[in-house]
């Protein structure tokens, strides 16, 4: 049987990657092959990933277009966070469709199926398959086909901890790998993202995380060796969906937006900055395009950007002015290394009320060197053990990948396959 077993560790640095602190990587990649110029979308940001992972489109395909962003409704520009559990519900109800193209788990439903255990936010899990084709186990709500809430003992209910990520990952090896043989099986840890946001890169308390989802790893690596000593035909995809920098200066866009005469208020809807951690989006209500000059030379001047992607440049980015997105900049980075030797800093957009700021600590969503240094190692027949590709690759490529795998249709994404 043909399947695909695909393993994220969500926000792992690809030179992090060490015998030390993450064996099991390591000695994965004596029989996989790596691909050394992997790296996230823009933002590299998990919802985003997510979206491109199931997909295998860009952000201007599937229109999931920042952790935070705007929907034009009624007329008038609305924030949302992507990771609430309702976002894209309510985004089919705005525009009419979830995400703008089918998932993987759509294009499995009649083809063996997906299931995905994920610990990270909920609208980032949800973003695997909003319409309900596939299985979604999550702790803030599991569904299956139909979108049909899995009650009871068949839930997903674990903590953001360590021993959640335990339990997730023995839970996916014994029942989705042996018991329910899904043709794409999906365990997605929220570790080691979580703790990276608070404590500092390089750290003894992160190193001991690293461990950690890294002994989660060889859990799956063994099952999947017993699977193919039984005769299945297995993928085996490693990867994470972004890096990491550390946080070396919080910037409020909005607040300075408004000093510079630019923006009339927190609360108004001329121009509307969803942040997703060390990038923001910036959209223009239609009705202030005037305005648009003076913000991208405001924009452009300041000296916490290090891009400012104008409308017309948005698809070098993979973006779209898609709901009046006007200008995406990636925020101000630099190589230097932290207090633990980790290199790369970047600046921290200041996020929505309510929600905490990471200085000294893990933040990923620009285009910097090192949030754009997720690593992807595969496994399986048409990958060299051991090789190590040079080929600029992204998550979009992951989906076109597995579907040659199982041997269904992949047209219409903008990925390719990587087997050679
Ligand atoms: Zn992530």
């Amino acid at each position: 049987m043909r399947r695909a077993v695909v393993v994220v560790l969500d926000g792992m640095r690809r030179d992090l990657i060490s015998d030390e602190s993450t064996p099991a990587l390591a000695r994965f990649a004596a029989r996989a092959q790596s691909f050394a110029a992997h790296r996230s979308m823009f933002p590299s940001a998990t919802r985003v990933v997510s979206a491109s992972f199931a997909t295998g489109c860009t952000p201007a395909r599937h229109e999931l277009q920042g952790n935070s962003l705007a929907l034009m409704e009624n007329g008038r520009l609305v924030y949302h966070d992507a990771g609430h559990p309702e976002f894209l519900q309510h985004k089919r109800r705005v525009t009419g469709r979830s995400l703008a193209v089918p998932t993987m788990a759509e294009r499995l439903g009649p083809h063996g199926g997906m299931i995905l255990f994920s610990n990270v936010s909920p609208g980032a899990a949800y973003a695997h398959d909003p319409d309900g084709h596939g299985h979604v186990y999550h702790r803030a709500g599991s569904f299956g086909p139909g979108r049909k809430r899995i009650e009871g003992a068949g839930a997903l209910k674990i903590a953001q901890d360590a021993a959640g990520e335990r339990a997730m990952t023995v839970r996916f090896v014994e029942e989705v790998l042996f018991d329910r043989r899904p043709a794409l099986a999906l365990l997605w840890m929220g570790e080691p993202d979580a703790s990276q946001h608070v404590m500092p890169l390089g750290s003894p308390q992160h190193l001991a995380v690293l461990r950690q989802a890294d002994a989660n790893f060889a859990r799956v690596v063994e099952a999947v060796d017993r699977l193919r000593d039984k005769g299945d035909d297995v993928l085996l995809i490693a990867c994470s969906d972004h890096g990491h920098q550390t946080v070396s200066r919080v910037v409020d866009i909005e607040a300075e937006l408004i000093a510079a005469g630019l923006k009339d208020s927190r609360e108004s809807g001329d121009v509307v900055t969803p942040t997703s951690g060390t990038s923001t989006l910036v959209y223009i209500h239609p009705d202030h395009a005037a305005k648009t000059d003076d913000i991208g030379a405001f924009l452009s001047s300041r000296d916490w950007v290090d891009r400012v992607v104008p409308a017309a440049e948005l698809a070098s980015v993979g973006q779209a002015p898609h709901q009046s997105l006007a200008f995406a900049i990636s925020l101000k980075s630099d190589d230097e290394p932290n207090a633990f030797g980790v290199r790369g800093h970047s600046y921290e957009s200041r996020p929505a009320p309510g929600k905490t700021t990471h200085e000294g600590c893990g933040q990923h969503g620009g285009l910097a060197r090192y949030e754009q240094m997720p690593f992807l190692m595969i496994d399986g027949a048409g990958f060299a053990a051991g090789g190590v590709s040079i080929a600029p690759t992204s998550p979009i490529d992951i989906a076109p990948t597995i579907l040659a795998h199982l041997e269904v249709p992949a047209e219409g994404m903008d990925g390719r396959g990587l087997r050679t």
